[in-house]
């Protein structure tokens, strides 16, 4: 089969004509690929349940694992749900459109399809300006699960998709670079306390100033996000910048993200350098003393959803080992671009002097303090 044709839409102009393809495909029973707040998702009428089983195919998803739905305001949530519990009303004034996916009794009119056979159905608003206007046109609910093989990493760009789904969807929305593999939180509201069914982007602390949420049914958080800082040994740069990056998060109260370090050529276990050491924590406070090399392997790169590094060598390094990672590998001075790749290195302060450690720490910080807002937040600078 052929691939799907690709439509730039800039979310920031967005192309109206782009839009309306995509709309009559959606109209026609046909399924799109689309860019929204978190990644990228399959899009079909979830009020349709040929094609709601068409995206199941297409996934290959098992058909008891229900689809989010994402709907264009509160007025079409209402003909899919029996009821909007009032905690739920809060939230989604107080989050909507980002992030949050709630849980309620579906109505009859939703195909029991896109229910998994369940009672229950999963809606948001999506934050992002592509699937709104999208969704603004064709005036039905649209299926939201990521637009990956099930499985398969979960793609942040329109390519990614093109080389997973290309030969299965109709049309794939170019909407630029997601920033990151967060996915929506997900919370039960059927009853109080709600149940928080899934960690993502919006914080647990942060609803709970909404509405009281009981226990993670799942157990173990899901959706937590791997960011992996690499340099060569392991010793200064990474271990600076991952003790930095963790302190940053836990700052603004991100509890969603997990920042691990590793070195292309890193002794295990060598502990972080004698400067590293004295200048992340005279600078900001940051506790290395405990670190511990780690040398990178496939099965780290595997389990990462962003890898940054501190050399264009190292990122060669990192292609070398598998092309399958090259689109989650960016160097730090570069992220969030995907083209230019000649923003520079971070230079290697191994066995140099204490003011050197200090400027290379510098540069490390003034990156992340630039990076942050991306990585957290901002559809809007997905664009390439
Ligand atoms: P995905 O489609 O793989 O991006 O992930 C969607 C997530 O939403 C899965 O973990 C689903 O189990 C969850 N989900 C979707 N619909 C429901 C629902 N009605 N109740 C609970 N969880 C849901
Ligand atoms: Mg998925």
């Amino acid at each position: 089969m052929s691939k799907a044709p690709l439509v730039t839409v800039n979310p920031r102009y967005i192309l109206r004509a782009a839009i309306e393809h995509a709309a009559r495909i959606v109209l026609a029973g046909g399924v799109v690929a689309y860019p929204t707040e978190t990644m990228y998702g399959l899009g079909a009428n979830a009020l349709n349940r040929r094609a709601v089983s068409r995206v199941f195919e297409i996934k290959g998803r098992s058909p008891d694992k229900p689809l989010i739905v994402l709907v264009r305001n509160r007025r079409q949530l209402k003909a899919l749900v029996r009821e909007i519990p009032p905690p739920a009303r809060a939230l989604m004034g107080r989050f909507w459109p980002d992030g949050l996916t709630l849980v309620m009794e579906a109505s009859a009119e939703v195909p029991g399809e896109v229910l998994g056979g369940g009672s229950t159905i999963a809606l948001r608003i999506s934050g992002n300006r592509v699937v709104r206007s999208l969704l603004d046109v064709i005036r039905v609910p649209l299926t939201a699960p990521s637009a990956n093989l099930e499985g398969r990493p979960p793609p942040l760009t329109a390519g990614e998709v093109q080389k997973q789904l290309g030969d299965r969807v109709d049309l794939i929305l170019d909407g630029g670079r997601a920033p990151l593999v967060i996915p929506s939180t997900i919370l039960d509201v059927r009853q109080e306390p709600a149940t928080l069914l899934r960690e993502g982007r919006v914080p647990t602390d942060e609803i709970r100033r909404v509405v009281d949420v009981g226990h993670i049914s799942a157990g173990k958080p899901c959706g937590l996000v791997t960011i992996l800082m690499v340099c060569t040994g392991n010793t200064c740069r990474s271990a600076m910048a991952g003790g930095l990056l963790k302190k940053m998060l836990s700052a603004k109260g991100i509890s969603q993200i997990r920042v691990l370090s590793a070195g292309t050529h890193a002794v295990e276990k060598d502990p972080a350098s004698l400067w590293a050491k004295k200048v992340a924590f005279t600078e900001e406070g940051v506790d290395i003393s405990k670190h511990r090399a780690r040398r990178l392997t496939s099965d780290l790169l595997g389990k990462s959803d962003l890898v940054l590094t501190m050399t264009l060598s190292q990122t060669r390094h990192i292609e070398r080992m598998g092309r399958q990672f090259a689109q989650k590998i960016h160097l730090l001075t570069s992220f969030p671009s995907t083209g230019s790749k000649d923003l520079g290195d971070i230079e290697d302060p191994m066995g140099q002097s204490r003011r050197v450690y200090e400027r290379v720490f510098r540069q490390i910080r003034r990156e992340l303090e630039r990076i942050l807002p991306v990585l957290v937040k901002t559809p809007e600078s997905w664009l390439p």
